[in-house]
């Protein structure tokens, strides 16, 4: 074949187009209700949206400073302080990124060399592996534990190598909601402090936590305060999943290589936005509690009626997603499954095989997604109904 034939280069071929881009065009196409990819069907604060499109007529609309605009790198380490109790230096420590997808590239590029090794869990976020490999280390998959997706002590040990540089922690964890505990915490941060590496934690989802268990930022592990990294965005918190407005917490000595490789991605993220989340951010604690208690009801909501109509459900401790089983079901898989949901009964999720490396791994589960309106939630859970009730 001709080189004009094939513009992908190795590293991402395995890959393809992601699941979600595929589920929302099969989603589409049978008109079926969305609880595939993880964004609310509704904005976020209507003031804060009414200040970035003031911001935007006002101008300037020009680049901001690469790092990030000063008054939210503020917002970020006030919030820090305001709910972990740690003092973050919004000048060295703080670097906002085009969504949390940037930060997590620009930590590997910034990061890894060609033949390092990167431990991942399974499952795992699918934006981990393809970036990996296009940073040219390796990925070394450490499966949780079943049931209960429990971290499997001696396996992860026997994954710390001399050539291991970074772990990825996803905390609470898409798609299956687990909460890593302060203990499985110090168990990651004894191996990496043991073994010279660096934890990457990407906790996206940290103010959707459910009543009985508690967040735990990496770096309010003393022992990784000047070791990890943590990524977040304001996408998940302020509703807004197309402003893709995230960044980076990490010292200064790690910051530096992020900063090296954020400032050749994008440079920048669009100002505008930036200062309206720095808003949202400073927002008071009830809005906080009230976005807790939206996903709380909408949680009980979904997978309440999954459990009555018979499926086995697994309820999250975080984010806004259930997981149910369909092993015994009698389909081929669960992308199988998710086909006939989508076509015989008008509802679209997605197949959680695709979070795994070794994909028969997840092929028993299936992700709703619950941060949508309740019509939309009663629209499918109708459909359910009308296929199991
Ligand atoms: N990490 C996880 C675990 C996610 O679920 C997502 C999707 N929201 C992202 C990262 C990407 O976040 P962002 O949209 O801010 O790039
Ligand atoms: N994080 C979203 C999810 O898990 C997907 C975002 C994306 O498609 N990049 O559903």
């Amino acid at each position: 074949m001709s080189n004009q034939h094939k513009a992908v280069c190795n590293a991402l071929q395995p890959f393809g187009t992601t699941i979600f881009t595929e589920i929302n065009r099969l989603c589409a196409q049978a008109g079926a209700v969305n609880l595939s990819q993880g964004f609310p069907d509704f904005d976020g604060p209507e003031p804060i949206r009414r200040l970035a499109a003031r911001r935007i007529l006002e101008g300037p609309n020009q680049y901001s400073p690469s790092p990030g605009v000063p008054s939210l790198r503020q917002a970020i380490s006030g919030k820090v302080k305001r709910f972990y109790d740690v003092e973050i230096d919004p000048e060295t420590e703080v670097t906002v990124t085009c969504g949390a997808t940037e930060a997590i590239a620009s930590a590997f590029l910034g990061i890894l060399e060609p033949e390092d090794e990167v431990i991942l869990f399974e499952p795992c976020y699918d934006l981990y592996p393809p970036l990996v490999a296009r940073a040219g280390a390796k990925a070394i998959y450490v499966p949780l534990e079943r049931p209960g997706f429990r971290l499997p002590r001696d396996q992860l040990e026997r994954a710390f190598g001399p050539k291991t540089r970074l772990i990825v922690i996803n905390n609470p964890l898409n798609p299956i909601g687990k909460v890593f505990s302060r203990e499985e915490l110090e168990f990651i941060s004894e191996l990496c402090r043991e073994h010279d590496v660096i934890p990457l934690s990407d906790e996206v989802y940290e103010h959707i936590v459910y009543r009985g268990r508690e967040h735990i930022p990496l770096f309010q592990i003393p022992s990784l305060r000047e070791r990890s990294i943590v990524v977040s965005s304001t996408a998940k918190t302020f509703s807004m999943t197309g402003w893709k407005v995230g960044y980076v917490i990490s010292s200064p000595w790690l910051t530096e290589a992020v900063r090296m490789a954020h400032q050749f991605l994008t440079f920048c993220t669009p100002s505008a936005l930036q200062e309206a989340m720095a808003e949202a951010i400073d927002l008071d604690d009830s809005y906080y509690e009230e976005l807790l208690a939206l996903y709380s009801g909408k949680r009980e909501m979904l997978s309440q009626v999954l459990e009555d109509l018979g499926f086995q459900v697994l309820w999250p401790e975080g984010a806004y997603y259930t997981c149910i089983s369909i092993g015994r079901l009698g389909f081929e898989d669960d992308m199988a499954f998710c086909r006939y949901l989508i076509n015989e009964v008008g509802v679209a999720a997605i197949p959680c095989s695709y979070f795994w490396h070794n994909r028969r791994g997840g092929r028993d589960l299936v992700r709703f997604c619950f941060c949508k309106t309740d019509e939309t939630l009663e629209q499918a859970i109708e459909r359910l109904k009308r296929w199991r009730g």
